[in-house]
């Protein structure tokens, strides 16, 4: 192979002892690469500074900490020193602004190089811009949790929120109710407006229902027309019953839909922590047997559970 023979005959130990072979190597392998002493003192950027260009040989590993998230910059310095006391390379995702109001993720590694004595004499960061691969991530993650239609938070997610409240308020001795609520006669909107306009009333109605709501509050879909809500530490009946009707009030305002205006109902269940259950399987169960229980007696109203 003629390949083969060119590369044999290449004078491999040579380019390696040349630095540009070798800067321009490891510059094709990450996006960016420093070289600091152990010290901390920058003596090679691939790339220049921003608000410092000119300034390599003055920059220092905690000034360059400027330029990452002040979430991330504790991480970084543990990483470098950690790769130094290790002698290992270490690896590390962190977030930084390389330029005003910018904001991107990176892959890095931290490597300590030592010298002929087998001192650890300096440290090469490489970093890799994985933006775009971190927001896909996040993207796919949101979209697991969350209703696309509402943008709520779906069942799986809502059963996280319980949990964690349920968590909360066994340690706080306070009150915790779950509403189940259900669109009366969904169908009848959909048949009669179409599938679009039914889509367009779970819109409205979620976001009447956020506006009744602290942010504290979880509210989700569970699929078709039912909601739930959490309402976390509460601090009597007649408070739930408060927001209940706040809610109710709300979705009495007539929606329009192609010039045509609609009231539409809901019938809602209510259970209460601790006067019902301390499990969270169980009151949500509790509540949509009581969300069942108004539907049976005509719809458009609210129960809390008061056993079957
Ligand atoms: P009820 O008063 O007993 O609740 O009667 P309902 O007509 O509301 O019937 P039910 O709650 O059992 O069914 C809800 C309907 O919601 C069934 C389904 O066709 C419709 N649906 C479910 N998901 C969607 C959606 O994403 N968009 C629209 N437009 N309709 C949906
Ligand atoms: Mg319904």
């Amino acid at each position: 192979m003629p390949g083969r023979q060119r590369l044999e005959r290449l004078p491999i130990e040579q380019l390696l002892d040349n630095g540009g072979f070798l800067l321009s190597l490891i510059g094709q392998l990450c996006d960016s690469f420093y070289i600091l002493d152990t010290r901390g003192r920058l003596h090679y950027a691939s790339q220049p500074f921003r608000k410092a260009p000119s300034a390599i040989n003055s920059l220092t590993l905690k000034k360059m900490l400027r330029f990452i998230d002040a979430g991330d910059r504790l991480t970084v310095q543990q990483a470098f020193r950690a790769a130094i006391r290790s002698r290992q390379s270490v690896s590390l995702e962190f977030r930084g602004s390389p330029e005003e109001n910018q904001h991107r993720w990176y892959d890095a590694n931290i490597i300590p190089v030592p010298d002929e004595h087998g001192e650890i004499a300096l440290v090469v960061a490489t970093a890799k811009d994985i933006t775009e691969r971190k927001r896909n991530e996040l993207d796919l993650s949101h979209r697991a949790f969350h209703d696309a239609l509402t943008g709520l938070p779906n069942r799986v997610l809502f059963q996280e929120h319980l949990a964690q409240a349920l968590a909360h308020v066994r340690r706080s001795r306070q009150m915790l109710a779950v509403l189940y609520l259900d669109i009366d006669d969904f169908k009848l909107i959909n048949d009669s407006m179409g599938h679009h306009a039914g889509d367009t009333y779970l819109r409205i109605m979620a976001e009447r229902i956020r506006g009744c709501l602290r942010q504290s509050d979880s509210f989700a879909r569970m699929g078709g027309d039912e909601f739930t809500i959490l309402l976390s530490t509460v601090d009597s009946l007649e408070s739930v019953v408060l927001v209940v009707k706040r809610i109710f009030q709300a979705l009495q305002v007539p929606w329009k839909f192609e010039n045509q205006e609609f009231v539409s109902t809901i019938s809602m269940g209510i259970s209460l922590y601790p006067i019902n259950s301390d499990d969270a399987a169980t009151l949500l169960k509790q509540s949509d047997i009581a969300l069942y229980q108004v539907k049976q007696k005509g719809r458009n109203g609210f129960k809390f559970y008061a056993g079957l």
